[in-house]
């Protein structure tokens, strides 16, 4: 048995560099390296164009450094364990099932369904699990050390989307694991999500005062984004506004705040001055930071 999960995470390893290597030198309509840049030209181009903050740099604070964690987040840390370290854990969970008698998770079959509805339906469910999951990186201190990457960021542009520590990816992956395994989607139909969720993503965090109208009780958007990072919060809150690409949730449950439309709103957390600037200390932060308080 330990054989064989070595030989997956080997597999999932080379197969993942292969993937990597192929979507970089073979542009193609369904390739996620070629989107992303795609994406992250097009929103610069609007946040260049219009922007809201008017005295922002093209190149604002930490740019480069949110470029790489773009990098880094979607590419790089699959193929460095992510990928082989998945497939070894859903192995493991599947024979753990197995052990039951169970053969596999899904619950409905929307196989049959149309298109469109099964992607509403899983745009919905994966963007309602990611709240909740969100929420709890604001709620518990332990997940908030992690979180503090994505919200030391004290000046916003699109890169932003993408600055968060690993271990995020980890506990957003593992919560959804097992509700969208019962949905029962092939893995083709995460394309177009993936591509939709990182373009309002993009948005969210870009430079430009966008609200979509009376939409903004349906999408997230730039303006109620800006106020997830605002430095000061409502008294004894762990935070606002904690929706990915929809709002409707923050505003069914009643942690939208939207107080007004400051596009200089200070952003981060108390003592954002004082955390590191570099990728590799940001990413070890966390850790180095409990070893201190010990
Ligand atoms: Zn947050
Ligand atoms: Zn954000």
């Amino acid at each position: 048995m330990l054989k064989e999960y070595f030989k997956i995470f080997i597999d999932g390893y080379y197969g993942y560099w292969n993937y990597l290597t192929s979507e970089i030198f073979y542009p193609s309509w369904h390739n996620y390296f070629w989107w992303l840049v795609g994406i992250s030209v097009v929103v610069w181009g609007i946040e260049l164009l219009f922007p809201w903050r008017k005295n922002q740099a093209a190149i604002r604070e930490d740019f480069w450094l949110d470029g790489f964690y773009m990098f880094f987040n979607f590419f790089l840390f699959s193929l460095i364990v992510y990928n082989s370290v998945s497939n070894v854990a859903v192995e493991a969970f599947n024979d753990f099932l197995a052990l039951f008698g169970i053969q596999n998770l899904v619950a409905i079959q929307v196989g049959t369904w149309p298109a469109w509805a099964q992607f509403l339906l899983m745009f919905v469910v994966a963007d309602f699990i990611q709240w909740n999951v969100h929420r709890w990186l604001h709620k518990s201190p332990w997940l908030w050390e992690f979180h503090k990457v994505h919200h030391s960021v004290e000046q916003m542009g699109f890169a932003a989307h993408l600055r968060y520590h690993w271990m995020e990816t980890i506990v957003y992956k593992s919560v959804q694991y097992i509700p969208l395994a019962m949905i029962g989607f092939g893995l083709d139909d995460f394309f177009v999500l993936h591509i939709v969720t990182i373009i309002i993503g993009h948005l969210n965090h870009a430079n430009v005062k966008i609200t979509y109208g009376p939409l903004k009780y349906i999408l997230n958007n730039p303006v109620m984004h800006l106020w997830h990072h605002a430095k000061h919060l409502p008294e004894g809150s762990n935070g606002v506004n904690y929706g990915i690409s929809l709002s409707l949730w923050d505003y069914i449950f009643g942690t939208a705040y939207i107080p007004n439309e400051n596009e200089n709103e200070p952003l981060g957390f108390d003592h954002v001055e004082e955390f590191p600037k570099t990728f590799w200390q940001q990413i070890t932060y966390p850790w180095n930071r409990s070893k201190q308080k010990a």
